[in-house]
């Protein structure tokens, strides 16, 4: 059953979708919207399984989404724009810039083929260190333990910090008799509030007693880099060494690796300049902002927001968009203008 407050937030986004366009033309000159993208993946592709839904549009949600943000803003290269406008020089009134986390491979096999069609340029930040392996990032990872948990309740023994947060979850899917993508998308955010080598030790540690699906390369290989370079569309950035997360005390050999290092290795790799940068999980600390000034161009984050002329080009804003919300041509208009 639809409740009151489903039905008001879809009675809001029709309203923001319709006055929202006219209204973009009474802001700011220069003004910049940077859409944040993860993964294309089609309705049917297994890997929606483990995935969090925030993480994923499909084919047909992306072209639409092109097809609407042709409509209203002039599409710009991020690294183009950020130089032009530290030079002073003239901007499009309203701008759009794409940008892609991680480095998925269905950026190759889904994005690129209709960056092609619409001529849209898009920046991907890469992990450097992944590049061409099977790594799986550990919320993935978590969230096929969960499935296989869920499945098989005999057969994942977790150590016991994983099992305080991921029981509680389990319990209410079992009583539910479903697992659904909101329980798995909670498991991970709980498992955030653990540091990083923590969380992948913990899950290194777990005790899994059936098949685990097996390591199947996800993340984009050189060839599938050069190919999308090539086009002239895609310019590539960095999104450190090993998706490491910067918040808090940081020391210098881990800055070096990750902010500066993965920037040759990904210049090397890709045979671009890597001017631009991503925070990991949008964790960011004085630190390693302070490092991002000193060798890259720009640098983005997860702070919802358009770019104005004030922003600093280090701590760039974004607007996440995902299939949940974006993929009727209503509810990608209200997600862009940020209003609700
Ligand atoms: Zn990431």
């Amino acid at each position: 059953m639809k409740t009151f407050k489903s039905i008001a937030k879809a009675a809001a986004v029709q309203v923001v979708a319709r006055a929202a366009p006219p209204a973009w033309r009474w802001r700011k000159p220069r003004s910049l919207v940077i859409l944040m993208y993860h993964r294309v993946l089609p309705v049917n592709s297994p890997a929606r399984l483990a995935e969090q839904p925030g993480m994923y549009v499909s084919p047909e949600t992306f072209d639409l989404h092109l097809t609407e943000i042709k409509r209203y803003f002039e599409l710009v290269d991020l690294a183009e724009w950020l130089r032009r406008s530290r030079r002073g020089e003239s901007l499009p009134p309203l701008a759009c810039a794409i940008t892609f986390d991680d480095g998925w491979r269905d950026n190759h096999d889904y994005a690129l083929p209709l960056m092609t069609k619409h001529r849209v340029p898009a920046t991907i930040f890469l992990v450097s260190g992944y590049v061409g392996t099977a790594y799986q990032f550990w919320p993935n990872r978590l969230m096929s333990l969960l499935r296989t948990a869920f499945d098989h309740p005999d057969a994942v023994a977790f150590p016991r910090p994983l099992r305080t947060i991921l029981d509680p979850v389990l319990s209410a899917a079992s009583a539910r008799g479903q697992l659904r993508a909101e329980d798995a998308d909670l498991a991970v955010q709980r498992a955030k509030t653990l540091d990083e080598p923590t969380i992948r030790g913990l899950i290194d540690a777990t005790a899994v007693a059936k098949d685990q699906p097996s390591g199947a390369r996800d993340l984009l290989d050189r060839e599938e880099i050069g190919r999308m370079a090539a086009t002239g569309l895609v310019r590539f950035g960095s999104h450190t060494a090993t998706h490491f997360r910067l918040a808090g005390e940081i020391s210098p050999a881990d800055l070096e690796r990750e902010i500066v290092e993965s920037r040759g290795t990904l210049q090397a790799l890709t045979g671009q300049d890597i001017d631009l940068f991503c925070y990991p999980n949008g964790d960011t600390s004085a630190t390693a902002i302070d490092c991002v000034r000193r060798h890259y161009l720009g640098a983005v984050t997860t702070h919802a927001g358009w770019v104005e002329g004030n922003s600093d080009p280090h701590l760039l804003p974004r607007i996440g968009v995902h299939d949940d919300a974006t993929r009727t041509r209503e509810g990608f208009l209200a997600t862009l203008s940020s209003w609700i």
